[in-house]
């Protein structure tokens, strides 16, 4: 099946600024116990984004793979407001795209391991701060030098458009970006006219019920995909807190494959189709 989820935390620390300790994703054990279910569903990749500043741990991702079996691809770059380290304020746009491009290139924090994506790099509710656009100007240089990838996050599916707007300003190929998070905006119409930009999207916060309910999602999903924009989909469950996780009661990652993609074939969707956002488009964006 060699399925790929795009969107994930395996590791991530927001819990300073967010002052809940929920939101430092640090359960080893039990992230490997799911992560070992989601490979007997047919996920041979996960795409890590978590970036710079907010927890990414190299070695404790490298034991979650070796452990899981699961290949997973790191992320270079950083977030959004206010969980931004103090280098994007004091560096220079240059000197920002530099780190990354070393660390797609050589190897992050002197391993060998490198990067594979840039992201999640985001922006705020309603608004791209001033930071933020820096952030996301960087990431277009070391995009253009290295031909990596972007992924992005934006809150509550607001900017998306933005975003776009932004990349296309600075010679970016759409097909290389992913625009995180729309699912949450719950507006089809809105999520389609950022599609024929041709610019890909992501459907990642499936089972995030107090935001918007599955129903809704897997309608507006269905029907996108009646439409013909299967090609420019991907999907993941974006788990980043301890009580998303099944040991603590929540959906946990393998609900994509329990419960998301069910109520999917309900609505008619073929495995095919299934298998263009949970296979051919990752591999494609991702050069796999
Ligand atoms: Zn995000």
């Amino acid at each position: 099946m060699n399925y790929t989820m795009m969107h994930e935390h395996m590791f991530i620390d927001l819990s300073v600024i967010k002052k809940s300790d929920d939101c430092r994703l640090d359960c080893k054990e039990e992230t490997i116990k799911e992560l070992k279910e989601l490979y007997k569903n047919g996920v041979r990749n996960i795409v890590e984004v978590t970036n710079i500043g907010i927890g990414r741990d190299i070695k404790y991702i490298q034991e979650v793979a070796k452990e899981s079996g699961i290949n997973i691809l790191i992320s270079t770059g950083y977030y959004k407001e206010p969980f931004l380290p103090k280098e994007v304020s004091t560096k220079t746009i240059e000197e920002l795209a530099e780190k990354m491009i070393e660390e797609i290139t050589i190897g992050i924090d002197g391993s060998e391991i490198k990067a594979s994506i840039i992201g999640e790099i985001g922006t705020s509710k309603d608004k791209m701060t001033e930071l933020e656009k820096k952030n996301f100007m960087a990431s277009a240089i070391a995009h253009l030098k290295t031909g990596v990838p972007i992924t992005t996050h934006t809150t509550l599916g607001t900017c998306g458009m933005e975003q776009v707007e932004l990349f296309n300003k600075l010679g970016i190929n759409l097909k290389k970006v992913i625009i995180g998070h729309l699912d949450l905006s719950g507006d089809e119409e809105y999520i389609e006219l950022i599609l024929k930009t041709g610019v890909n999207i992501e459907f990642d916060t499936i089972g995030k019920l107090s935001y918007l309910s599955d129903e809704i999602r897997a309608d507006i999903l269905t029907s996108l995909i009646n439409k013909g924009w299967e090609e420019q989909i991907v999907l993941s469950m974006d788990i980043t807190r301890k009580s998303h996780m099944q040991y603590l009661g929540g959906v946990g990652y393998n609900y994509l494959f329990d419960t998301f993609i069910p109520m999917l074939i309900e609505r008619g969707v073929t495995k095919k189709s299934i298998e263009k956002l949970l296979r051919d488009n990752p591999n494609r964006i991702l050069n796999i």
